[in-house]
């Protein structure tokens, strides 16, 4: 076996032993393979183990390794910081987009949507630990976002994402995983579906939080230069 189908191996087992920790089904967690920085080939590997869905958080090296890719049916995630000169490519080439902050970006992406695709599955990003340089919203913004970014026409609002802050303590962790999970259950009538939460350093604890989607980069691909 390679080392990226190995990686791919290892973290399916991180997460089923998170579930059954959790008293969870393994199959109400989906992985996203975080690919960014490495080439369209480590990308194949691991399609060829079965993993179907990929994230990527650059624009131009995305749009560069779907071209390359093409003759896979790979569902490929935008997961990085979204620039409203973006929105059109985002729009045209992803099924999924994570990083939602704000309404303008959101209405940019619903009008740029071509009407032969599926509603665009998109998350609000949510800054659960309240540190200024991080991107997303506040928390206490986050439900009137998701309320009028659930309304836009070609957009289906799925949930709320959050990279939370790395803490040495396991609780602190799980508490900001919290944050985003109350959001959930506070948002019940929009009818979501996804929390997108937990990396390789802690998807233990999101998944005891209820992440329903991990974006998982270095343990299936191996540690990278930069993030
Ligand atoms: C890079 C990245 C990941 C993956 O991080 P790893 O630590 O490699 O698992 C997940 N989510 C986002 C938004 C990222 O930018």
């Amino acid at each position: 076996m390679g080392a990226i189908a190995a990686g791919v191996q290892a973290c399916r087992e991180r997460i089923a032993a998170a579930c059954r920790a959790a008293g969870r089904d393994a199959g109400t967690v989906t992985l996203l393979a975080v690919s960014k920085t490495f080439p369209a080939a480590a990308v194949r590997e691991a399609w060829q183990v079965g993993q179907t869905a990929f994230g990527e958080s650059y624009l131009q090296e995305a749009l560069a390794k779907q071209d390359a890719l093409a003759d896979l049916a790979i569902e490929w995630h935008f997961i990085g910081p979204i620039q409203s000169n973006k929105t059109r490519s985002l729009a045209g080439r992803f099924a999924w987009v994570h990083g939602i902050d704000r309404l303008k970006i959101a209405q940019r992406l619903s009008e740029a949507r071509p009407d032969g695709l599926p509603p665009l599955n998109c998350c609000i990003q949510v800054n659960v630990s309240g540190e200024g340089s991080k991107h997303g919203v506040m928390p206490v913004e986050a439900l009137e976002l998701a309320r009028a970014v659930a309304v836009l026409p070609r957009l289906r609002l799925r949930g709320f994402m959050a990279i939370p802050r790395e803490t040495g303590d396991a609780a602190a962790q799980r508490a900001q995983f919290a944050v985003l999970r109350g959001l959930y259950e506070q948002a019940a009538g929009l009818r979501l579906d996804t929390l997108s939460m937990g990396m390789s350093g802690d998807l233990e604890a999101a998944i005891a939080e209820g992440a329903t989607i991990v974006r998982v980069g270095a343990v299936i691909f191996g540690q990278r230069n930069y993030t």
